[in-house]
C-alpha cells in the first residue's frame, strides 16, 4: 500500500487549522491527532476522578481507563504483562528512576557505561549517581558517523559493568544503535541494558526485550501523545527487586512512623497522583500507533530522508551529520553549513513557516566528538509530506546564499 500522509494529517488539527505550517521538528515534540485530545478531553469534560481510592463509579472508571492505558503502552512495547510498564513524566524521569531506584543499589567498583551519542538525559543522571555512589562511569566511543562503535565495546563495558545505558537511535544524526552486539557484551559481563527509545518509539511499534533491553524508555510528546507523561518498561523480576525512587501516598502497602511497607511493582515507583489524564492519553496515542500500516509509513519515511540526504548533498557548503546511508537510520537529518549557525538559518527558515531545530540537540558531548558546535535538524514523522521537505531544502538553500 501507498502511504498517503495527507490523509494522516486530516487526523490532526495542527494541520488542518494549518497552526504548525511546514513542522519539521518532530524530534522534539510531535503533534497530537484528534483520538488522543478526544481520550484526553473525555477523561477530563466527563468529570474526572482521581485514580486508586475512590470507590465511587468515576473514580472506578478513571482507574479502570489508567489502567487500560497502561496496557496499550505495554502492547505497544512488547511487554509480557501491563505491569511491566511505569507511567512517569516523560523519558527523563525514567532514566532518573533508573538512576535512583537501581543505581543507588550500586557503590565504588561498580560501573555504568553510556555512549558518546547520548541525550543529556541519559548523561547527567549517572553523573549524579556518580557523585552520590562513588560508581564509575564509562564512556563508549561512537563511530564517524556518530553510530556507538561496536568494535569498541570491550574497553568501555568492562567486568564491573553493571548497567549499559545507550539510545536506541539519536536524536541528532537519526542513527539507530546497532543494539544486537550491546545486548551480546551486557550479558557476557552480567550488566543490564537500558535503552533509551525517546526517539524510536514514534516509529512503530517494538518489543522491548526481544531487543535484549532491561529496561526501555519512552516520552508521550514523541509519540503523538500528550506533554508530561513518558513510560518506563522493565521486567517484572527486575522491578520487583527495585526500591522506591520517590516516597508518599500510591506507592505503599502500609505506612507507621516507624515503618512503610512498599506497594508492588508498578504503584512502587507512581508516588503520588501520576498524569492521569496524559497516561490515557498516551495509552490512545499507542493504540492509534498500533493501527498504522507501518510498512508503508517507514517506506514513506525512507523514500523523505533519502531526498533530504540527496537533497543537502547538493547543496553547496552543507554537509549531512550523521549516516549518510538510508539504512539503519529514522528521519532526523542533521546538517552543517560551512561559517554559518545553525540558529541563523533555523531563523531565516522560521520566518518562512518552516519549523526545524538548530543547536546542540541536547548532546553535546556528540557535538564535541563531532567537531561541530551546532546543527540544523529537520526531524520527520509519518505526516510528512514531499512538500515539506521540498520546501526545506529550497528555504535551506535560499538561506545560506542570505548567509554566506
Ligand atoms: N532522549 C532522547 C534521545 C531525546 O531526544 C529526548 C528529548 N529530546 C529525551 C531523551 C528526553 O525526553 P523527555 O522530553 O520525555 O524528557
Amino acid at each position: 500500500m501507498t502511504w498517503k500522509p495527507d490523509e494522516i494529517r486530516r487526523l490532526f488539527p495542527a494541520f488542518v487549522n494549518g497552526g504548525a505550517g511546514v513542522y519539521l521538528d518532530n524530534a522534539a515534540t510531535t503533534q497530537v491527532p484528534d483520538c488522543v485530545l478526544d481520550a484526553v478531553g473525555g477523561f477530563e469534560r466527563g468529570g474526572r476522578a482521581n485514580i486508586r481510592r475512590g470507590l465511587y463509579p468515576l473514580s472506578l472508571q478513571a482507574t479502570e481507563a489508567f489502567e487500560e492505558a497502561r496496557a496499550a503502552v505495554g502492547r505497544y512495547l512488547g511487554a509480557a504483562d501491563p505491569r511491566e510498564i511505569v507511567f512517569t513524566s516523560g523519558a527523563t524521569a525514567a532514566i532518573n528512576l533508573v538512576a535512583h531506584a537501581f543505581g543507588d543499589t550500586l557503590g565504588p567498583g561498580d560501573e555504568v557505561a553510556i555512549s558518546e551519542a547520548e541525550h543529556h538525559s541519559n548523561i547527567v543522571p549517572w553523573q549524579m549517581l556518580r557523585e552520590r555512589r562513588g560508581v564509575g562511569l564509562k564512556i563508549l566511543p561512537v563511530d564517524a558517523r556518530g553510530r556507538p562503535d561496536p568494535d569498541r565495546l570491550e574497553a568501555a563495558i568492562t567486568a564491573r559493568c553493571r548497567l549499559i545505558a545507550v539510545t536506541h537511535c539519536s536524536n541528532v544524526t537519526g542513527a539507530v544503535t546497532d543494539v544486537a552486539p550491546i545486548a551480546a557484551r551486557a550479558r557476557q559481563v552480567g550488566a543490564l541494558l537500558l535503552l533509551d527509545g525517546a526517539q524510536m518509539a514514534a516509529h512503530g511499534p517494538l518489543d522491548a526485550a526481544a531487543l535484549g533491553a532491561d529496561f526501555y524508555v519512552i516520552s508521550g510528546h514523541k509519540m503523538f501523545g500528550p506533554t508530561g507523561v513518558g513510560a518506563l518498561w522493565a521486567g517484572r523480576d527486575i522491578l520487583q527487586r527495585m526500591p522506591p525512587f520517590l516516597g508518599g501516598g500510591e506507592m505503599i502497602r502500609a505506612v507507621t512512623f516507624e515503618h512503610t511497607d512498599y506497594a508492588p511493582p508498578p504503584q512502587r515507583f507512581e508516588a503520588g497522583t501520576p498524569p492521569v489524564a496524559q497516561a490515557i492519553g498516551l495509552g490512545a496515542a499507542a493504540t492509534w500507533l498500533m493501527d498504522q500500516d507501518w510498512d508503508a509509513a517507514g517506506r514513506h519515511e525512507a523514500r523523505l530522508t533519502r531526498g533530504l540526504l540527496e537533497g543537502v548533498r547538493d547543496l553547496e557548503d552543507a554537509r549531512v551529520i550523521g549516516p549518510l546511508e538510508n539504512e539503519n537510520r529514522i528521519g532526523v537529518v542533521s546538517i552543517a553549513v560551512d561559517g554559518v549557525h545553525s540558529h541563523d538559518i533555523c531563523h531565516i527558515l522560521g520566518e518562512r513557516g518552516i519549523a526545524v531545530r538548530g543547536g546542540h540537540h541536547c548532546a553535546q558531548p556528540l557535538m564535541e566528538r563531532l567537531g561541530l558546535e551546532a546543527t540544523t535538524r529537520a526531524s520527520l514523522a509519518l505526516y510528512t509530506t514531499d512538500s515539506e521537505t521540498a520546501a526545506f531544502l529550497d528555504a535551506l538553500g535560499d538561506a545560506i546564499r542570505i548567509l554566506r
